[in-house]
């Protein structure tokens, strides 16, 4: 794991270079004291907001639409319709506060839950809200099926591509870009509102979490990326974090996404596995390969940190396994499509 120094994390914001990979392992192993500082601070647009008196955040993020935000850094989102409310994801963290928010705007009954995707942070409290309609993408049907989790009830209404949800005045527009963080995970438009939601693919002001929050695919990450950034919205809820986001935190998590990816691509086309290989016990393949994602993580680490140290949070930590898992997609995905 990567180790920074205090020296180092001062100057961070002024473009030092930090040192890192597998040479450079802590000598021992953190305590509670120092586990605060072996991580760069956190920049000014990735601090957390406070919370709200009851416990939890209530943001107006368009005419009739609310943002509801919880710790650990939980989102859902939420459309009053003149028909009954619309509600955007049911994560286990907002069991409370997401019931308690919509009661404290509107006396209307919750008519319609959509599911942004199957993973169980972010729709697992569904049943709070009874017997409503629930509109999800064909592939999060399948998936939820497969689990057999009471906690996730199936999707009433599927789709594919487009969906097109009218709810009394509101209308929002439900589409898919692709495999992406998850098989299923869609973008959800609400044109008059200027709000936009898609979950685990943007974290406005911070780098990406480990193994691109376990993508299903990496490709399909940078190209969701470029469908979020075409949208004309005036604020993003993506899904956690303890703020929401701008058209501007995609564009900066878009060029910070396409920076890993092409820096590590560079960085792979003058590092040959067979220099690794020949390094270890003949035929430990899993032992060439490790040392030869670790030498592209150390060249790649010291160029991404020179930039992005102080303009996305906790870009140190999980940034290593990050271009290791993008080595792994150029030998498995082989995309050609990708360059910014
Ligand atoms: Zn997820």
């Amino acid at each position: 794991m990567l180790k920074v120094g205090t020296a180092a994390l001062a100057a961070g914001a002024a473009g030092a270079v930090l040192t890192g990979g597998a040479g450079q392992a802590a000598s021992a192993a953190p305590g509670p004291k120092s586990a605060r500082t072996r991580f760069a601070p956190l920049p000014r647009q990735a601090k957390p907001l406070p919370m709200g008196p009851d416990g939890y955040r209530l943001d107006r993020i368009g005419p009739e639409t609310y943002a509801v935000t919880a710790t650990p850094g939980v989102q859902a989102a939420f459309v009053v319709s003149s028909a009954g409310v619309i509600v955007m994801d049911a994560p286990p963290p907002l069991a409370t506060a997401l019931p308690a928010a919509i009661k404290k705007v509107t006396e209307k009954r919750v008519t319609h839950l959509i599911y942004t995707h199957q993973h169980a942070d972010h729709i697992a409290n569904a049943r709070v809200f009874g017997d409503v309609v629930r509109i999800a993408h064909a592939e999060t049907a399948r998936l939820i099926h497969n689990e057999q989790d009471p906690a996730r009830p199936m999707p009433t209404v599927t789709f594919k591509d487009q969906y097109t949800l009218t709810v009394g005045d509101q209308r929002l527009e439900l589409s898919y870009p692709g495999v992406n963080h998850d098989a299923g995970n869609i973008i959800i438009h609400a044109p008059r509102q200027r709000v936009a939601m898609m979950v685990d693919v943007v974290i406005p002001g911070w780098a990406p979490f480990r193994a691109w929050g376990t993508a299903d695919s990496v490709p399909g990450v940078l190209r969701t990326h470029d469908v979020l950034a075409g949208l004309d919205i005036d604020t993003f809820v993506g899904g956690h974090i303890h703020r929401l986001g701008t058209p501007e935190d995609i564009k900066v998590s878009r060029e910070f996404v396409y920076d890993l990816w092409n820096y590590t691509t560079n960085v792979m086309a003058t590092t040959h596995m067979e220099t690794y290989l020949a390094q270890v016990e003949e035929g430990n393949l899993w032992a060439g390969f490790r040392l030869w994602f670790e030498a592209i993580a150390d060249k790649v680490e010291p160029m991404i940190y020179r930039k992005w140290l102080h303009r996305l949070g906790a870009v140190d930590v999980f940034t290593r396994e990050n271009i290791q898992t993008i080595a792994l997609s150029h030998a498995i995905d082989a995309p050609h499509d990708l360059s910014f």
